[in-house]
């Protein structure tokens, strides 16, 4: 019973995952019924030009057949005297002999057949209608059939040598209908081979109008032919690769194009394209000296509008830009727009900083500080103008860790500042700022936002500073709003805020204004 449940459980698991997809092969479906609606009735009309073709190739065939029998029998004339002697009764023989379905062969003089292979000397009559065909015909070739006393109908193929003479064969006409017969039935036709006023095969089934009649222009034959409900199925599954082969392309082409219209809404491809074609923007928010109500810094924070679903937050896309190994090429956009606002302001670059935000991966990464070496080469007066944020909680093993603290050790010798960001929130704890020398701790909002004044948060908060001061930092607290918190940061000896309380993250011309305001007031606007 265990077992059966498991295996049920085993085939209606794929089940469930092929129904979740259904919705997507919808649309093949769709597109392969329509390409076999359009097929059967593409084929009616393909069936009615195949029986076009059909018709007049097995006519040709049949006339092709009748001329190689005169051809044949125009080779046997060179071995005849044509006065039946006993020798051209021999090659008549001979040649009748050698064919497997020629009854007789004769020769005819003047309306007469007067030699045979069978009797030798005779004399036949031709009747006058035959004579007056081989006259009227352009190669002096003719056919005829005739109904034995026997019952037995005979096929014969005329062909005259000079205007009184000439040689004939007799054949079962069954000679004739079967070169054909196979061809027709492979085809599912219903047919009819009238030779004269003789119907060779057996019609009774054919409806008195046939559908389609084609007449030999050289010989008097005519054959009808009816495609039946095989004949259509025949074409239709002869052809059906080119339905199948349509069908799969339409799909294919749908899918590609459902492909990338997804992807070009996707927030992956909008990111990447937002990155290569600068459609990122800079914001600023401003770092306040509580004590001199002086601006004294700023964060570049990294805004984005996704051309569908609007402003993202950069807690969203941020981590998707790790994941997907474009976050060096956003530090370096973001790098190089602060240059460009500090080249555009060198009254607030000699006075204050800009923080950037480095992503912890990009701390293991060679390539990060490459492109650091060649920002510092670039613009040697705006390092020491820059504050590199990073992240606490950091969770490198123990090789990441050590090419971590190598490159911030490289990183402080180019000039830059380094700061400990969202301070408080990582599992590193206290081990990693003991391991590398930074110059500022900004307090996560976390502490900030639980802090009144008789908040449990304050005997944390106090050991943090405490901490700060024993290794020479400078402390920011981060997500300041209210004036009660700014008090009771005042009390811990914390001077520098940063927070909704002064501002929200601004564009770069509104945060200059903001900065050169002689006293630092509050200032509300919405958040970008
Ligand atoms: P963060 O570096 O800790 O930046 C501070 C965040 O707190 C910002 O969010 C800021 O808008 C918000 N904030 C500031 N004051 C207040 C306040 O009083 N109350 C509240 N509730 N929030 C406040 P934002 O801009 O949404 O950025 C979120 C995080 O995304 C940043 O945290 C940072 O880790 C990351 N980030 C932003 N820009 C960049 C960037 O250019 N590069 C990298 N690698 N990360 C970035
Ligand atoms: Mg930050
Ligand atoms: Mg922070």
């Amino acid at each position: 019973m265990q077992s059966l449940k498991i295996n049920l459980n085993q085939i209606a698991d794929p089940a469930k995952k092929m129904f979740n997809h259904l919705p997507n092969l919808l649309p093949v479906i769709a597109i392969f019924l329509l390409a076999f609606a359009f097929s059967i009735l593409g084929n009616y009309y393909h069936t009615q030009s195949a029986v076009k073709k059909d018709g007049e190739e097995i006519v040709g065939m049949l006339e092709q057949y009748i001329d190689r029998t005169a051809s044949e029998l125009y080779l046997l004339n060179k071995r005849l005297s044509g006065r039946c002697t006993e020798q051209d009764k021999l090659n008549l023989r001979a040649h009748a002999f050698r064919s497997e379905f020629i009854k007789e062969v004769g020769i005819y003089k003047d309306g007469f057949v007067v030699c045979t292979s069978n009797e030798g000397p005779s004399t036949i009559p031709i009747p006058n209608d035959v004579i007056d065909r081989i006259h009227a015909s352009k190669k002096q070739v003719t056919i005829s059939i005739d109904d034995s006393t026997s019952h037995l109908s005979t096929f014969f193929v005329y062909a005259s040598i000079n205007n009184s003479w000439g040689l004939n064969v007799l054949l079962p006409p069954e000679r004739f209908t079967n070169l054909i017969s196979q061809r027709l039935k492979a085809s599912g036709y219903q047919y009819k081979l009238t030779i004269l006023d003789h119907e060779l095969n057996n019609a009774d089934h054919v409806p008195y109008l046939a559908h389609f009649a084609f007449e030999s222009t050289l010989y008097p034959f005519k054959l009808q032919l009816n495609p039946t409900s095989s004949t259509y199925q025949y074409h239709y599954f002869s052809n059906i690769w080119q339905t199948i082969l349509v069908a799969s392309l339409f799909s294919l082409v749908y899918l590609v194009i459902g492909y990338q219209l997804l992807a070009k809404r996707s927030i992956e491809f909008n990111l990447k394209n937002a990155i290569r074609n600068d459609l990122i923007e800079l914001y600023l928010q401003p770092i306040v000296d509580i004590n001199l109500n002086t601006v004294v810094g700023s964060e570049a924070l990294v805004r984005w509008k996704h051309p569908i679903q609007g402003h993202i937050s950069p807690d969203i896309f941020i981590p998707l830009a790790e994941k997907l190994g474009i976050i060096d090429s956003l530090t370096e956009k973001m790098l190089s727009m602060v240059a460009l606002f500090l080249q555009n302001n060198p009254k607030y670059q000699k006075t204050k900083y800009v923080s950037v935000n480095v992503s912890r991966m990009s701390l293991v990464d060679d390539h990060f500080y490459l492109s650091l070496k060649k920002f510092a080469k670039r613009y040697p007066d705006f390092v020491n103008s820059i504050l590199l944020e990073v992240t606490e909680n950091i969770d490198f093993d123990q090789k990441q860790l050590k090419l971590a603290l190598t490159n911030l050790k490289q990183i402080k010798n180019l000039g830059f500042h380094l700061a400990i960001d969202d301070f408080g929130t990582g599992y590193s704890g206290l081990n990693f700022i003991r391991l590398h020398s930074f110059q500022v701790m900004k307090i996560d909002q976390v502490f900030i936002k639980s802090l009144y004044s008789e908040s449990s948060i304050t005997p944390v908060l106090v050991s943090m500073i405490q901490l700060a001061k024993e290794l020479d930092m400078k402390v920011i607290a981060e997500g300041v709003e209210t004036e009660q918190q700014i008090e009771l940061l005042r009390k811990l000896g914390v001077s520098y805020i940063q927070g909704y309380y002064y501002s929200y993250p601004v564009k770069p011309q509104e945060l200059i204004k903001l900065s050169e305001q002689p006293e630092y007031t509050q200032y509300s606007d919405v958040p970008a």
